[in-house]
């Protein structure tokens, strides 16, 4: 019989912490801390198989409904108390909890099982105002969760009660107050659902539970997931756990942190509580939370077992923990434990402190570090010298480090609407809640009037590595105006504020900003042992070099990027694009020419003065890269973009026409002719027209000057003592012969030249493969390629069909309908592309053991496609400069992976 039900209590546990699939994080939590010893409120999980099951039958089978009530059966004697007792009530929390942590996007009930009876018997052993206090709670989360009353009604009848009573906040209600909450929180709930508020404690939990179930396809949950990459079909637990009350009285309080600050990464506890309150209380910010530092005074023995406990969780998990906790009347008690959301400075910071204090080793520290978090490390700050000339006008807390500018909005959705206009927005609002993260995830920074540490605005904005501030009370924000007031200037929307979230900075002004630490380093303007965080990463990266198997080089065309590549570690250049070397001023317009030519003679007289500056290029390149290989495309992209446009052209003829058509003659005609050529070398389709390896068998002369100048350069440099490793490369070859074509010019020129300079040198001829069909026939294609490269955006493009530059106009509707939860061109998809990858590589290396295979598309940046691409047994991926740390840590963890 297959277990659904997990208990956890009386010192022991049937799960633990491997169990994240099936019992959520959270409920592998308990079940940890509960066999640890630690105290936890007992209770049992219903486990995430359940929940598939109800979502496709829409109920529980006997069967799991069976043992679910034998468990409560068995909480119930272990405490002592029964669910729904008129005297002496057992009350329950129903939480959710899914395998990854999504913060607030799920649902939680607590103080499950008060009704008109148990109200008055847990009134007679724990005093009225505790009772009632605990009821209006209960109605009020089960009046939203489950009966899906909107919330906003609740709190303004809680609001409305305050006004008239005069209390500032909810702990200066009394019974006799709180009574009438519960009479109000009645009617509100018959009117909305037409039923009574519902009083069989039994009949409660069922419902809680199955709405806790249902909260997984709840629309912002399945809005995070989308973003996070979390898959749909994982499903929630649900946790059903004896409460603990932290609304006691003066004794008791409740509260959250983390074992080190998630912002900076600094070795301190960290963290909020407040006293005499429940559950949300901390996060919601409606009352102000005081700093964990202030427990220490208020409940001194609470405070150093929670001390003791969390730097025990930190050993035993080996990463920085955030724990929830209530204390009732003096005691501890532990809610909840799992790794703490952080930074990716925070991040790269405890990763290398806990390997310095001996808590876990190099290879666990590469498990601690997102590969996307450096990503944050290379943002840029503010400019101290410009900083200076601008007022701080507030400041908040400061919960997400980083400097942000942006246009004010105070909606998720204009923010989201707004950045699709090109704008780059701040996000200002009282508090953020779990239906914001959207416009979160598109604004540069965020900035909330209330709310502490760890309110939802500060823990999702390090989440997403964003900067933010929260708790900035200076603020007076008019969510209906549209603006907001501080240091008696008015903020509108639109305007344009900076925050500083590594200070808590709030600036009216456009703050101009500069590099990163790390970037001043890479850029060789600050010296390594200058930067701290530089250091940092540096060791996390040699030891990451230590695990992986994957070569990492980068997509480079000028030695400047090459060598912001090479600090950043990358050993190679896996594709230079020489298109781009024809874009410049200069080369331009004999470019032009070369392509109008209409004879082979005028041709070459245009490349013969390409070359020399060709050449250059390339010794540029080869003495950066000295003793790396170098990957040189020859001409790819379709000849119109060097062109001047059509439309352009007839413009600017009738324009000069129009003015003195006599005297612009010599200009109108030199126009006409132009114009012509351009009109014959139009194409309908030219990514898929005269472009790649077509080039170079259409214009043989070009692929000569490219070689010849590749060869001239290598011979230069070599000379100079260093050491070039050209690797030629054939774009766009969907036949062998193209390619055969392509390497006897090459192979031809290298000769001629090597033999004139009298130089040898270590060189390969290659080929890309981004065109299907030369992916099903890479075994042919094989013959006579030394290496393949994938271009897998081309792959991409024409394995799906979709231009790559039109995907936008469609997928949002494939996300949504379900056809597709990601852009293929942001990450491999690996039933297709990825499969032919896979198959040319080995069919590929079937014909030449030893070809060596690369890739060198936008996924060579990607930590999934990296995965992927490990586990095709790849010889190296090339990423942009700026991702060759992102490219070097990810192909270690998939080693990591792979291990465990
Ligand atoms: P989330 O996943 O959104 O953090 P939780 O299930 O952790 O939701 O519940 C939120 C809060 O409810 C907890 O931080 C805690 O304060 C309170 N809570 C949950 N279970 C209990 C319990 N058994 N006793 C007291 N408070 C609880
Ligand atoms: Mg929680
Ligand atoms: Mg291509």
């Amino acid at each position: 019989m297959t277990k659904y039900v997990y208990f956890f209590g009386g010192g022991k546990a049937d799960g633990n912490r491997e169990m994240k699939e099936s019992l959520g994080g959270k409920g592998a939590g308990l079940a940890e801390m509960t066999n640890a010893g630690l105290p936890v409120p007992p209770g049992f999980t219903l486990s995430t198989p359940a929940c598939h099951i109800y979502s496709e039958q829409g109920s529980l089978t006997r069967e799991i409904e069976d043992e679910f009530e034998a468990s409560l059966g068995q909480l119930e004697s272990l405490i002592g108390q029964k669910l729904g007792d008129p005297e002496n009530p057992l009350l329950l929390s129903v939480r959710s909890g899914a395998k990854f942590s999504m913060p607030g996007m799920m649902d939680t009930v607590l103080n499950l099982g008060m009704n008109d009876k148990s109200v008055a018997g847990l009134g007679k052993a724990a005093g009225e105002r505790f009772a009632y206090d605990s009821y209006r709670r209960f109605m009020q989360m089960f009046g939203d969760v489950v009966l899906e009353v909107d919330k906003p009604l609740f709190e303004e009848i809680l609001h409305e009660t305050k006004k008239s009573k005069g209390a500032k906040t909810d702990t200066d209600l009394d019974a006799e107050a709180l009574k009438e909450v519960v009479l109000h929180f009645k009617s509100l709930v018959k009117e909305k659902t037409g039923k009574d508020f519902p009083q069989d404690a039994r009949e409660q939990l069922r419902m809680s539970r199955d709405a806790v179930f249902r909260s997984w396809n709840n629309p912002r949950a399945i809005e995070y997931r989308r973003i996070y990459h979390i898959p749909h079909d994982l499903g929630t637990a649900v946790n059903v756990q004896k409460m603990v009350f932290g609304n006691l009285g003066d004794k008791s309080a409740t509260g959250v942190g983390f074992t080190r600050d998630p912002g900076s990464g600094a070795k301190e506890f960290f963290g909020e509580f407040l006293m005499n309150a429940q559950g949300e209380d901390v996060v919601a910010g409606i009352r102000t939370p005081l700093l964990i530092a202030e427990m220490e005074q208020e409940l001194p023995a609470a405070y150093k077992e929670l001390r003791e406990i969390t730097d025990r969780l930190e050993r035993h998990y080996k990463d920085v923990q955030d724990f929830e906790f209530t204390v009732e009347e003096g005691k501890l008690y532990m809610l909840q434990t799992r790794s703490g959301k952080r930074t990716g400075l925070a991040a790269v910071r405890i990763a290398t402190d806990l390997v310095d204090e001996g808590i876990i080793t190099p290879k666990e520290a590469l498990k601690l570090v997102e590969p996307e978090a450096l990503e944050q490390l290379l943002h840029p700050i503010f400019d101290p010298v410009e900083r200076r000339k601008f007022d701080t006008v507030a400041k908040g807390i400061a919960a997400s480090p980083g400097a942000a500018c942006g246009q004010v909005v105070f909606e998720a959705d204009d923010a989201v609407a707004w950045t699709k206009k090109g704008k780059r927005v701040l996000l200002v609002r009282m508090e953020t809640s779990p239906d914001d993260v959207h416009g979160m995830k598109v604004s540069q920074g965020i900035l909330t009037a209330t709310g502490g540490r760890t309110s939802h605005a500060a823990v999702v904005g390090r989440q997403m590595g964003k900067p933010a501030i929260v708790g900035c009370g200076a603020l007076k924000i008019d969510m209906r105006e549209k603006q907001f007031e501080v240091g008696g200037k008015t903020v509108r929307e639109g305007d344009t504020v900076s925050i500083d979230g590594t200070l808590g900075e709030v600036i009216l002004a456009e703050v101009p900003t500069a590099p990163s630490e790390v970037i001043r380093v890479v850029h060789g303007k600050m010296k390594p042992e200058e930067s701290e965080m530089y250091q940092r990463v540096s060791r996390l990266l040699e030891w990451a070099d230590g695990e992986r198997r994957l070569g990492v080089r980068t997509n480079a065309d000028v030695p400047k990027d090459a060598a912001v590549a090479l600090a950043f570690g990358a050993e190679g250049i896996g594709l230079c694009r020489t298109e781009h070397m024809f874009f410049a001023e200069d080369r331009l317009p004999l470019m032009q020419k070369m392509i109008l030519a209409s004879t082979d003679e005028e041709r070459q007289t245009y490349l013969d003065q390409l070359a020399p500056l060709q050449k250059e290029d390339f010794v540029g390149l080869f003495r950066v890269m000295s003793g790396m290989p170098v990957t040189i495309r020859t001409l790819d992209p379709p000849l119109h973009e060097f062109l001047p446009k059509r439309e352009n052209l007839m413009t600017e003829i009738a324009t000069l026409e129009a003015t003195d058509a006599e005297k612009n003659k010599e200009r109108i005609d030199e126009l006409k002719k132009l114009l012509s050529r351009v009109e014959q070398l139009h194409e309908f389709n030219p990514m898929l027209g005269h472009r790649g390896c077509r080039l170079g068998i259409t214009y043989q002369s070009l692929t000569e000057m490219q070689a010849r100048a590749i060869f001239e350069a290598a011979c230069e440099v070599a000379k100079e003592g260093k050491k070039p490793l050209p690797e030629v490369m054939i774009p766009l070859v969907g036949i062998d012969k193209e390619l055969v074509a392509q390497r006897d010019i090459v192979e031809r020129i290298a000769q001629e030249v090597l033999k004139k300079e009298g130089v040898e040198i270590d060189y390969k001829i290659g080929t890309m493969i981004e065109v299907p069909r030369g992916a099903l026939t890479a075994g042919d294609v094989a013959k006579t390629a030394e290496f393949f490269s994938f271009g897998t955006n081309d792959l991409t493009q024409m394995t799906f069909g979709f231009s790559r530059d039109d995907v936008g106009k469609f997928l949002p509707a494939y996300y949504e309908q379900g056809i597709l939860d990601r852009d293929p061109f942001d990450s491999i998809d690996v039933a297709g592309v990825g499969q032919l990858v896979q198959m040319a590589t080995e069919n590929g290396r079937k014909q030449r053991p030893d070809l060596k295979v690369g890739i060198c598309g936008e996924h060579g940046g990607d930590p999934d496609s990296i995965r992927f691409f490990h586990k095709v047994g790849l010889n190296y991926v090339s990423a942009s400069p700026y991702q060759v740390p992102i490219a070097r840590l990810a192909a270690a963890r998939a080693v990591l992976e792979e291990q465990e």
